[in-house]
Formats: structure tokens, sequence, C-alpha cells
């Protein structure tokens, strides 16, 4: 039978994400200020959870149902914010522990957000684009319940794209009567989106790369960089990191690894990626076995493609200086534990990532006030929120004494924990 099919909430076995979420809210628990020590268990549990069922019906006529979801995990500093996700493996647990990274991820940068996040269990490329279009519709009507600027933001993540973001924008303003743009990020431009948003979080990562290069006298210039992942966010920091001076040595996606040492034009591989559909034969470098990319010595290595890469089998045998971490959760809890014995510094993808979700910040200001900005602006507003939260937990991981990603943790959970002390418990 089709997995998708089951209810995944029916699944005792399927609770993976949100225990590694519970183990991660432990760790930091001993660094917690004590006088916000009672409130830890508010972290512990999502604030709310909503399972909707999704029919529609198929270009043939059938009618199908899928299961979907929207997790608030924390809405004390603000509305929730957070993706929506269409994924034949999505499961309420994957939600929930996605919902609670949010809350870590807006309180690292100090957004006046909490954490949320969704999803739809489906394959969606099995479906047309009228398909997606009602799925999309009927998803948005089911969860509006818990939608709206000041509520419940939703944005792209795995799946789904600026046109999902139109649907649901225009599905949300269609049941309140009036055009409600600031309800989702990641929209067109033309429906209310931001400059800048597309290279958002690739950028992210080169502010992020520069502030610790500074701490580490690692300059950005010069500096070598292997990158996995070419697509939104690999590519735009590949890009970046050389219009900075860097010499990105490598680039692996999942077609495989190109290197040179003396460094990879991007542009030029852009261009070829795009003719030949691979990164293979890129004349402009050597073809290298993909287990070799790990090994290379570089200043920044930056996994900006998909979860687990560096695990026990390769975090021994990584040369890297820093790991900025592009992708959510690129490093096993393993793999960590190796590098910090090795002495490699990890910037945590709470902090090196978080440069979409400003931006998207962004958007939903200039929809609010209806008032737009220029890209240079976004871009100077985007350097200065990342250099200050670097700042921030960077003084704490050399104050404590623990790793930077630990001190995001700290930093953020205290940040969570502090708002809802303050608001106190209602009744
Ligand atoms: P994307 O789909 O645009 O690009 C993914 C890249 O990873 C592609 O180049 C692909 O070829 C490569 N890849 C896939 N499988 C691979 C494999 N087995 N080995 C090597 N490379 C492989 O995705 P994206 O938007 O760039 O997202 C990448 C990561 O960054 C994800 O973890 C995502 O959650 C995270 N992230 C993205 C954003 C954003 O704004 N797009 C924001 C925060 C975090």
């Amino acid at each position: 039978m089709d997995d998708t099919r089951v209810p995944s909430y029916l699944s005792p076995d399927r609770l993976g994400p949100w225990e590694t979420f519970l183990a991660q809210i432990d760790a930091v628990v001993p660094w917690i200020d004590p006088e916000l020590q009672p409130w830890v268990e508010t972290l512990r549990r999502p604030k709310r959870v909503l399972i909707v069922d999704v029919p529609i019906k198929l270009d043939s006529g059938v009618i199908m149902h899928y299961e979907g979801y929207r997790v608030q995990h924390n809405v004390s500093r603000g509305p929730g914010k957070g993706g929506v996700r269409y994924h034949p493996s999505v499961t309420l647990a994957e939600v929930m522990a996605l919902a609670g990274w949010m809350s870590i991820k807006t309180a690292v940068v100090n957004l006046p957000y909490g954490g949320a996040k969704g999803g739809i269990r489906v394959d969606p490329k099995k479906l047309s684009r009228d398909e997606l279009e009602r799925l999309t519709r009927r998803y948005t009507s089911e969860i509006n319940i818990l939608l709206g600027p000041d509520r419940d933001i939703p944005a792209p993540d795995v799946n789904t794209d600026e046109q999902v973001m139109a649907w649901m924008m225009d599905t949300y303003s269609m049941n309140e009567g009036r055009t409600v743009p600031a309800v989702v990020t990641g929209k067109p431009v033309a429906l209310g989106g931001s400059l800048g948003r597309h290279d958002a979080t690739g950028r992210g990562v080169v502010i992020i790369a520069r502030e610790i290069g500074r701490r580490l006298s690692l300059p950005l210039a010069g500096a070598r960089v292997a990158i996995q992942g070419f697509g939104n966010v690999g590519g735009a920091a590949a890009r970046l990191f050389a219009e900075q001076g860097a010499v990105v040595i490598a680039i692996q996606d999942e077609t495989g690894t190109v290197y040179n040492e003396r460094g990879i034009d991007v542009a030029a591989l852009r261009e070829y990626q795009r003719e030949q559909r691979t990164l293979r034969g890129f004349p402009g470098a050597e073809t290298i076995d993909n287990t070799q990319f790990w090994e290379l010595p570089c200043e920044f290595l930056v996994p900006a493609a998909l979860e687990g890469q560096i695990d026990a089998h390769n975090a021994g045998r990584i040369r890297a200086r820093v790991v900025v971490e592009g992708a959510n959760g690129p490093t096993t809890t393993e793999g960590d534990r190796i590098l910090e014995e090795r002495g490699i510094v990890v910037v945590p993808d709470v902090l090196a990532n978080a440069g979409g979700v400003t931006v998207s910040y962004f958007e939903w200001v200039q929809d609010i006030s209806s008032f737009f900005w220029t890209e240079a602006e976004i871009i100077t507003r985007l350097d200065r929120i990342l250099t200050e939260a670097f700042k921030t937990i960077w003084e704490v991981a050399q104050q404590k004494r623990i790793p930077l990603r630990t001190a995001a943790y700290v930093v953020a959970c205290q940040r969570v924990l502090a708002a809802r002390a303050q608001r106190g418990l209602y009744p």
C-alpha cells in the first residue's frame, strides 16, 4: 500500500526527529539561568498541533486524501514562522521537530517570531500542476484557523516554491475578502515578495563565514572553500564567496564533485551545469571521487545539500578549519563530537543559514508597511542582523567555553523562556 496513506501519527516508530530535538533541549538545560528553569518544559511541548485531512479530486476524477499538518511549536516571542514541506516521508514528528528548530532559529537571530512548520505527506512529483494547486488551496483552507500575518506565517520548504506561496496567499485572501500579502513569505516579487530573497541564505552563509574568519584570522580573501550543494544555498554561497576573493576549490552536487586548487570559475560551472545537467566533466576543473571531497584541505567547508552528511564515517577525515552549516542538520551528533575533538570549529545551521528567514522577516515587514526596500537596503540590514547574532553567540561560546552550537541553543532558549516567563501563565 502507498505509504502516504498510513496516518503517520498512528505509527509509534516515527518519533525520530522529535526525539533528536528533545535531546538537544536536554543538552542545553544545564546552561539555562536558574530563574528560567521552571519554564523549560515549554520547549518540550509544541503549543499547537493541527492534523488535517486534505481531500482533492485528481484530474482523473478520483478523490484522494492526503495527511497535512501545521505545528506551532512556540509563539511566546511573536507569530509562528516556518515553511511548508511536501514530501512522501513527512510525518507529524518531523514537522514537530522542524517547528521546534524554527523557534530556535528565529530566536538566534532575534526576529520577533516563534517557530512553526507545516507539511503534507504527498509526492508532489506525481501530481499535475492543477492537482498541486487544488492540494495547496485545500490545505491552506484547512489550516486557515491558525494562519494570519500576526498569527502564523508560512514560507517555502522542500518541494514548495513561490508559486505555492502565491496560491496560499490567494486562498487565505479569498477567505478574508481582502488581499493579505503578509500571510506568507517567499512570494513572487509581483505579489509583495522581497528583493534579495533568492540569494539570502547563501549570502548569510558568506557573512557568517566572514565573521568567524575575523575571529580566527582566516580572512575570506584567499581562503579555500569547499561546498557541497550547488542549489539555492550552495550556488549563491559559491558565487558570493568568489566575489569576496575566496578560492572555491571544490563543489559537489548529486551528480558529482569537481575540484581545482586554483579556484573554480563559479559562473562558468553554472553555465556548464545548465547545459550538461551534471558537474562531471567540467573543463575548468578535475572531476574527483565523491568521497575525496571531504578530505580536501581548506579553510571553510560548507555542507549545503542534505542532512546527515558529516557523520562518524567522514568526520575523522575532514581537513577544514571551519564547517559552516548551510544545510539544515548536515552534521550528526557523532560527527559533531568528532569534529570538536579534532578542533574543527562548526558554525551551526540555526545561525549559518538564518539569512533566509531574516529576509523572509524583511518581506513581512515590507508587506505590512506597504513600503518596499531596495536590494542594497536589504543586503545592508541582513548583514547587520547576522553580524550582531554571530557576535552574541561567539561571546557566549567564549565565556562559557562551549561549542557554537550549544551557545546558539543557550541564547535562543533563554530568549524564548525569558519571553515565556515575563508573559506569565494565563489565566
Ligand atoms: P536545492 O534543492 O536548491 O539544492 C540542493 C543541492 O544539493 C543540489 O545542488 C543537489 O544536487 C545537491 N544534492 C542533493 N543530494 C546530494 C547528494 N547526495 N550529494 C551531494 N549533493 C547533493 O536546496 P537548497 O534550497 O539549496 O537547500 C539546501 C539545504 O539548505 C537544505 O538542507 C535546506 O533545508 C537548507 N536551507 C535552505 C534555505 C533556503 O532558503 N533555500 C534556508 C535555510 C536552510
